[in-house]
């Protein structure tokens, strides 16, 4: 049993035990384990984050201090944005000497990302359904000047009815209006351009809420791909498409995507953060206006030749889509059946049982990649040469 399994001791921790009974392990960060807990008294249901804040060999009295001061603030800001729909909530905390014990509303469905895995892509509805939400927490968090800065599939959960609910604050601020920030933290694959820039140079302005626009691109591109829309197994080249606003909407998976879904990517893939767009920009774009005529209460004739004029569009288009469909023939299959869509989900789901991570597609394009960001608190400085950037946990 290594020290993180092992629960921790009574010592300091009773008020937490005298109340709850931990359970099994739910996920891990860096110092952390998250557990399910039961209430005693009600039997209910709970996840308990537990950091451990104990100097030992493997961390310096500094650092554990500075966990305590992060923990600290992280608590603060869980309690600041409690009442969101879309937030994880807080509903007890414990500090003892050696431990922090967070305790949240209990996620079954567990993370969008093992979600994701299952799935391997979601639909255009499925995804405006999630984005919709993540953005709106965005829009909230920002408008009480709060940066999550660690923005990913893992840190948002899924309850029971499948909506999301965000976690892990260890990374977000609060700032004054207006004001920049220049620490370098996040998990890198999600990294906005100007946070590496912040790295590289250090008369760099500084970043604000807008690279949280940048992650949720990420985010979105992610869902409906299944693969990140920046990635190489050398960080560094990594970074430099970050860095460049290099990716593309490739062959098979985004030929039949909407130009709607992905012209909203690309204005939050924007590399200059004045020209992002903001959640409540992502918010008006057309691709979360479809459908809303069927929430319409009162008769309008406008309304109704609206809706008349989208009935017929959308069995135009389903009619196109269906030409456009070619019969899946022998040859077909044996030429390339990466290309045809439900084989490809089928490759690549058996392939994820298997060897426990999607199929390799090529030298710049991998599956496995969205498995390679598990550390989750990750402070980057960029080495002047080329290929080595230095990661240091935090
Ligand atoms: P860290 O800061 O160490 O990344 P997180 O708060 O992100 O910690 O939690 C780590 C993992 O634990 C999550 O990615 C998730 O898998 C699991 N987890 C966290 N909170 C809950 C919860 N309320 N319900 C279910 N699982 C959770
Ligand atoms: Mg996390």
């Amino acid at each position: 049993m290594t020290k993180e399994e092992e629960i921790p001791d009574w010592v300091g921790a009773q008020e937490f035990y005298d109340k709850y009974d931990p359970k099994e392990i739910l996920g891990r960060g860096v110092s952390s384990v998250v557990r399910r807990c039961v209430n005693k008294r009600s039997a209910q249901d709970f996840a308990v984050k537990i950091i451990d804040v104990t100097p030992s060999d493997k961390m310096s009295p500094q650092e554990s201090e500075e966990i305590r001061e992060a923990t600290a603030k992280e608590i603060d800001i869980l309690k600041k944005v409690c009442g969101q729909e879309n937030i994880i909530q807080l509903k007890d905390c414990y500090e003892t000497k050696a431990f922090f014990f967070l305790v949240f509303d209990l996620m079954r469905k567990g993370e969008l990302f093992d979600y994701l895995t299952e799935k391997v892509t979601l639909s255009e509805k499925e995804t405006r359904k999630i984005m919709r939400s993540l953005l709106e927490v965005i829009q909230f968090l920002h408008s009480q000047n709060i940066v999550h800065r660690d923005l990913k599939p893992e840190n948002i959960l899924l309850d029971d009815n499948m909506n999301i609910k965000l976690t892990d604050f260890g990374f977000s601020v609060q700032i004054a209006p207006g004001q920049k920030l220049h620490e370098v933290c996040g998990t890198p694959g999600y990294l906005a351009p100007e946070i590496i820039e912040c790295s590289m140079d250090p008369h760099h302005q500084g970043y604000g809420t807008a690279v949280d626009l940048w992650s949720a691109g990420v985010i979105m591109y992610t869902l409906l791909a299944g693969s990140p829309p920046f990635w190489h197994r050398k960080q560094m080249l990594m970074l430099r498409m970050i860095l460049a606003g290099n990716y593309q909407f490739g062959s098979p998976e985004w030929d039949d995507r909407s130009d709607t879904v992905k012209d909203l990517i690309s204005r939050l893939l924007l590399v200059n953060p004045e020209q992002r767009y903001t959640a409540s920009d992502a918010l008006n774009h057309p691709f979360f206006q479809q459908y809303v005529v069927a929430e319409v209460r009162h008769f309008s004739p406008y309304r109704k030749f609206k809706v008349i004029c989208m009935t017929v569009l959308a069995t135009m288009r389903i009619y196109c889509n269906y030409r456009r469909v070619k019969p899946v023939t022998k040859e077909v299959l044996q030429r390339d059946p990466y290309a045809v869509k439900p084989v490809r989900k089928l490759i690549d789901a058996c392939a994820f049982k298997i060897y426990g991570h999607w199929v390799k597609k090529g030298q710049t394009q991998n599956r496995a990649a969205l498995f390679e960001n598990t550390p989750k608190a990750i402070l980057l400085s960029i080495a002047a040469e080329a290929d080595d950037a230095t990661l240091h946990a935090w």
